[in-house]
């Protein structure tokens, strides 16, 4: 393998985080592609940020054009909508190109209960699931599977207001029911460096969501009378910088995730790379986290130029997007490309 980064390419699909990651990859010496579609196109353009396209009609139609990028020796960086339009067994099972991070980690973040059980080995403080509604004692928040952007979700406080929401959703027996918690959202943004095995905490941020994040702005009874369902559809990501004494829990939970990802079955060399524990922080300061992201979330995308937290590690604008790019290079150049790849 060579060890100039001459001889390589990062590539991903142009959606999600790919502006970060192509300017990051860029910064850091790297020639970039971009697998587009003909409507995103021009985006992609406009930001130079790409030095070669490779247009297909649909993304998920990527595996019509991998061996380009085979022949052009690059390698994949996944992203949320990577993952989602390649889909977690096609990535796990078909994938061919150079992958960046561990592919088997896909599955664990992706199954509700896999993701549990990692997360709790690792001592997370998670919030309660109900098997049944019948068990239900305290306000819950229903989602659904599949369910994008948190669509239908719905609010119960007992069993008998679970059945009466529940009706308005005939068919759909496929859901969690999960202890709703008060508080604020946070969302933790790491990298894990396998190459020298420090955990590093890039950013912080919340979502900005339609049209859970606008129902304050009109009064309780006018939402009462215009009958107003909550839903989460994700919009934007809007930064935070936390309380300087929560930064010890939030690197000691981010290390006992890692340390628990070393022996989840189906992904070898456990998590590295970029991740995010998404969660709520209670009045009390608990962090009561909901979900993993075992890859690069569009949280870090405010940060293209550097966090408050990277301007105090590095000497130039750090996103997660050129750290992730920074690790590839010393691992080219190291001859140790083959320790990031899956
Ligand atoms: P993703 O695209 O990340 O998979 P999703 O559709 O699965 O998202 P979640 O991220 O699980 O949805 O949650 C959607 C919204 O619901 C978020 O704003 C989150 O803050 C809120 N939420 C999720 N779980 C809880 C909880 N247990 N208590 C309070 N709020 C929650």
């Amino acid at each position: 393998m060579s060890t100039s980064i001459k001889d390589y390419a990062i590539a991903t699909i142009a959606s999600h985080t790919a502006l970060q990651i192509l300017k990051g990859a860029r910064d850091e010496g790297f020639k970039t592609i971009a697998i587009v579609t003909p409507e995103v196109r021009r985006v992609y353009e406009s930001f130079k940020v790409v030095d070669e396209f490779i247009e297909i009609p649909s993304f998920s139609d990527y595996f019509s054009i991998e061996d380009q990028l085979i022949a052009k020796n690059a390698i994949v960086i996944p992203h949320g909508s990577f993952v989602s339009y390649v889909g977690v067994e096609e990535i796990a099972s078909k994938m061919k190109a150079m992958y960046y991070g561990s592919r088997g980690i896909l599955r664990w973040e992706s199954d509700r209960s896999m993701e549990r059980e990692w997360l709790k080995a690792a001592g997370l403080n998670l919030p309660r699931v109900f098997k049944s509604p019948d068990d239900i004692d305290c306000p819950v928040i229903v989602k659904f599977h599949g369910a994008k952007g948190g669509f239908g979700y719905f609010i119960a406080k007992s069993p008998a207001e679970f059945r009466e929401r529940i009706k308005e959703f005939p068919g759909e027996n496929e859901y969690a029911i999960q202890e709703y918690i008060v508080g604020v959202p946070m969302y933790v943004h790491y990298f894990y460096s396998e190459l020298n095995g420090e955990l590093e905490v890039m950013s912080f941020d919340k979502r900005y969501e339609s049209n859970a994040d606008s129902i304050g702005r009109i009064a309780a009874k006018d939402q009462i009378e215009a009958n107003i369902r909550t839903s989460y559809t994700i919009t934007g990501n809007i930064p935070i910088v936390v309380r300087e004494s929560m930064l010890p829990m939030f690197f000691n939970i981010g290390e006992s995730v890692i340390k628990h990802s070393k022996n989840l079955e189906g992904a070898p060399k456990g998590l590295f790379g970029p991740f995010c524990l998404e969660g709520i922080i209670d009045p009390n300061l608990n962090f009561r986290v909901f979900e993993i992201s075992a890859r690069i979330v569009a949280g870090t995308n405010p940060y293209i130029e550097g966090s408050p937290y990277t301007a105090l590690r590095y000497k130039e604008p750090m996103s997660t997007g050129r750290r992730l790019a920074r690790e590839l290079k010393e691992a080219i150049e190291t001859g140790r490309l083959q320790d990031l790849l899956s």
